[in-house]
């Protein structure tokens, strides 16, 4: 099953010029999402994560069945203001502007081996804050993990862990 038959290909979304990449047909069709996810698990188990770690939202969908299937406990990384009680923040720049991230104080524990989920690397923004504020809580990141990677936007240089994806667009 090529599992990029299932991606929709939605152009001038969010703004015009925009191709975007619509992962609701794969979530729609059951057998390739249970294909999605048992190759996901095949690249991830490996790396012996303590806990899965996704991001908002898409990579929440990712990383929750993910987890049931390796029996690991998910944290949730948000867009600020989001979550409840004492949390953490890593501020990113953007192409205009600055976005952060954040999760709860208490999520992970120094020493956990987290691995980070999203959807989608594009230019690697999202994914790499995600990576830096669980190292400043004192995690280890072994890997971070995404169904789909543009690779034409290069995001994969601006990691500082291994990435694998699924699917890839040049
Ligand atoms: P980056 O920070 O790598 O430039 O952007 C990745 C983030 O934006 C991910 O959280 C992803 O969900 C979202 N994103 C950007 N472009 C697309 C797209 O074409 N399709 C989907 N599904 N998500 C996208």
């Amino acid at each position: 099953m090529d599992l990029k038959d299932h991606i929709r290909r939605v152009p001038d979304f969010p703004k015009p010029g925009i191709l975007f990449y619509d992962i609701s047909t794969l979530l729609a069709h059951p057998d390739a999402w249970q294909e999605t996810v048992r190759q996901l698990e095949a690249g991830v188990a490996p790396h012996k994560p303590d806990v899965l770690a996704g991001i908002e939202s898409r990579g929440f969908l990712v990383a929750a069945p993910l987890a049931l299937r390796l029996n690991l406990g998910f944290v949730m990384l948000r867009k600020p203001g989001k979550l409840p009680g004492p949390t953490v923040r890593h501020s990113y720049a953007l192409e205009y502007g600055e976005d952060a991230i954040e999760m709860q104080e208490d999520a992970v524990t120094p020493g956990q081996r987290v691995v980070v989920l999203d959807d989608l690397l594009a230019t690697g923004g999202t994914m790499r804050a995600a990576t830096d504020l669980l190292h400043e809580q004192g995690a280890e990141v072994p890997s971070a993990a995404c169904l789909i990677e543009l690779s034409f936007l290069q995001g994969r240089d601006k990691m500082n862990v291994p990435v694998h994806s699924l699917m890839s667009f040049a």
